[in-house]
Parts: C-alpha cells; structure tokens; sequence
C-alpha cells in the first residue's frame, strides 16, 4: 500500500481544532452539504469548519487530479468516488497538504479561505451517498447469541451456520436517511400472545440497533468475486448506523424469509463518510475464530478496527442518558470476510452500497446495541436523566450514536448520528 500521508500523526492544521473535535487533520471525512444561499456540493470537515471542494476546485487548488467540477458540486458523494481508491486517497492527502499548518499556498490567502471554509453550524448536511443497495449483516457474536438465548434455546443460541459464514440479508435502500432525520413509529401487524388473529397498530417496540456500516466504491463485474485481500481496495469509508427496528413486528413477520416491515421503516447514517484511510493506523486484530473458516473467508493482518462507540437516549425536553458503550473491534466476521462472502458466488456491488454490521453488542451488559438486550426483553427498563425510564424507544425520544477512536494521542471520530422517533401516523386499523 502506498504511504497515506494524511495520517502522519504529526501534522497541524493552521485552521483551529478544537481539542475534542471528532474532525482533527488526521481524519478528513467526505460528506455532502449545503446552506441556505448554495446548492448541494461535497465538503470535508476540519474542526468545526467545512471545507468546500466545489470553491477549492475551481480555485485551483485541485489541479493534476482526475476530478472535475461536476464531481464535486454534486448532492452526493458517488460521482467522486467514481474515480476509485487511489484517486480518493491522492484527493484526501492534497487537502491535507493544503490544510497543513506549514503549507502557505491556501493559508496567507485570505481571500480564497474565506470562500472555502464554512462553519458547521451554517450547513445543512445531506445524505452523503445515493445508496445503491443496502445489505445488513449480523456479525457480533454477542449480539446474536442474546438474541438466540431470549428467543430460541440457551444451550444453542447460535445456529449452526453462523461460525461459518456471516449471516446477513437485503434490506432496503430508500429508507435510508441522515443523521436529524426523524421517522414516524411504523404500523404493522404483531401476534404478541400467539393468537389466531393477529393486532393492528403502531408498534410497541421500537428499538435501534447500534452498527457501523462501510460504503462500497464500484466493484467487479457481475460473476466475479472480490477476495478478503482485495476488499480493502473497494470499502470507500464508514458511517455510524442505526437500524431502527420494530421488535414487536419482526417476531411475527419474520419467519420464514426473515425481517421484512420491521426493519424498512427508516435508518439513519452519520453525514461525514471516515474513510477507510483515515481509519488504517486504528487497526486492531479480530478475535480466533473456532472453528477454523473456510479457505475463502481467511484473512491476513489486523482488519478490525477500535473503534469506542456510544448510545444515548435523549427524551423530549430532558438530558441525554448513556445507555451503552461498546466497540467496533467486537465483531467476529470482519468487513474483508463478509465483502469476500456476499460476492463469493458472484453478486456484484455497486458505487454507493451500504453494508451495515449488524447490531454491536460487546460481552458485557453495558455494552449490548440494542434496547431488546439492554432492558432484556423489558424486563430490566433503563432509568433516564428526567425519572422516566425505558425498555423500548417512546414518542419524542431521540437516540444518537457517536464512534471515536484514538493512537499515538491522535483522536478522531465519526460526529453524531441522531434519529427521533415521532408519534404514529393515521392509527387506523
Ligand atoms: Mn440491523
């Protein structure tokens, strides 16, 4: 792999990042985004400022690389990530020299920061990819082997497939919404006593599931399959994922075929797409998994990622309350193994597919992704800060994922990804 010289932990930005930021120089996420005089166009976050590189296109500073002003003044991220890897990889180490704190050709021309630098708080962020196909996984052991312990036997919580190969399904596409995006509670039918004759109505369990999800540049040609040595080369970047889910639904509904209603009523990614460069020196190696996987699915060198990840409930007009921590590196299929299994029989993907990991429990209880583990089924409910508490998500409340990770003192993270989840609509029968 050629040298990422974006990620030299020594590097300073002459723009002031706040000590906590998620966004420090080291990180430079891509998104869309746009305010309230301007059109859509793609921007790369620094502290709490966004970068236009739309204005710095046609300021010059983009010069010798394959990129044209359509790719950047564009409402999402595919046209750019058209180019590939490489390309990507050279436009993200050239905003870093631009932004770097020894580099005069942006910095002592005030004129020019001026049109390229926006604050955060100014813009509007938008979805950042036009999501092609979207395939959710359900690779966290832990989260698999609660749910097979509540809703199957104890002694066999894991079927027998899922040390083989990691177990995932299609979900739906034009669901998917940005972060702030609010989503009304789904109807639907549920059988919650078994009964001959199902309910109607809007859901008593809706729940989020904490993940994280990677997005696809363009792949190999339909029939061809993509190696877990070749996959790095097509995973652009990740964004937080929340999967909300309707428990209530999905107990009826989802045999034989699996989820169907319970899941395509709405899931909300983080805007600012880390890519899978930034993320490299946060490398970790995944757990020994036994027994042995098939030829097809090893791997070699750490492909996990430490990456502390964070839920917290926000009731209406109250404190946020924490109500998990966990980490990415919990997984036990990486990102390589379950790209090298989804196209192993030759399904092809796409610019701008998500692929998300499945619900990100850890092995401990305060570290489960999903109120179903947290509260246990509803028998444990979780207090929040305004003396309510929860076993699953209410009216008005709002969850917000957040993902940080951290080496050699440098810290980067991923910003919120927060979702609210509104009254029913139209409660008819
Ligand atoms: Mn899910």
């Amino acid at each position: 792999m050629s040298v990422i010289k974006a990620n030299d932990p020594k590097l300073r930005s002459w723009v002031d990042v706040p000590a906590e930021s998620d966004f420090p120089i080291q990180n430079l996420p891509f998104g869309v985004f746009r305010t309230e005089a301007q059109l859509p166009r793609v921007g790369v976050a620094i502290g709490d400022k966004v970068l236009d590189l739309k204005a710095l296109h046609i300021l010059g500073y983009l010069e010798n690389l394959p990129f044209t002003l359509d790719d950047f003044l564009c409402d999402n991220l595919n046209r750019m990530m058209r180019h590939g890897k490489q390309a990507t990889r050279d436009l993200r180490n050239r905003v870093s020299k631009l932004l770097s704190s020894d580099m005069p050709d942006l910095r002592d021309r005030d004129h020019h920061v001026r049109q390229v630098l926006v604050s955060q708080h100014e813009v509007q962020m938008l979805l950042p990819v036009k999501v092609g196909d979207y395939t959710d996984f359900y690779s966290s052991m832990d989260h698999a082997r609660n749910v097979g312990m509540m809703f199957r036997d104890p002694e066999k919580a894991l079927l027998p497939n899922w040390k083989h190969l990691p177990v995932g399904y299609h979900g739906r596409a034009s669901s998917i919404v940005v972060s702030g995006t609010p989503v009304h509670r789904p109807l639907g039918q549920t059988n919650a006593s078994d009964d001959s004759m199902p309910s109607f109505g809007p859901s008593r369990q809706v729940d989020f599931e904490l993940e994280v999800a990677f997005i696809t540049y363009d792949g190999k040609a339909l029939g061809e399959r993509i190696s877990t040595s070749q996959a790095d080369d097509f995973i652009f970047g990740l964004v937080l994922f929340n999967d909300w889910s309707a428990r209530d639904i999905q107990r009826w509904e989802y045999v034989p075929l699996g989820p169907f209603l319970s899941k395509n009523f709405g899931s909300v990614v983080s805007p600012w797409v880390v890519t899978l460069d930034a993320l490299e020196p946060f490398r970790v190696s995944g757990p020994l998994q036994d027994p042995p996987v098939l030829p097809y699915l090893r791997y070699d060198g750490n492909k996990h990622i430490n990456i502390d990840l964070e839920v917290a409930i926000r009731p209406e007009g109250a404190a946020e309350t924490v109500v998990s921590r966990s980490n990415y590196r919990h997984m036990y299929w990486n990102m390589n193994q379950q790209l090298a299994h989804h196209t192993v029989n030759g399904c092809n993907i796409r610019c701008g597919d998500i692929m998300a990991s499945g619900t990100i429990s850890g092995p401990t209880e305060g570290s489960f992704g999903s109120m179903l583990e947290i509260a246990w089924k509803g028998t444990r409910p979780v207090p929040m800060s305004d003396g309510s508490s929860r076993a699953f998500i209410q009216d008005n409340d709002t969850v917000i994922l957040r993902g940080r990770t951290s080496n050699s003192g440098i810290q980067i993270g991923f910003g919120a990804c927060e979702g609210m989840i509104l009254p029913a609509l139209g409660e008819g029968a």
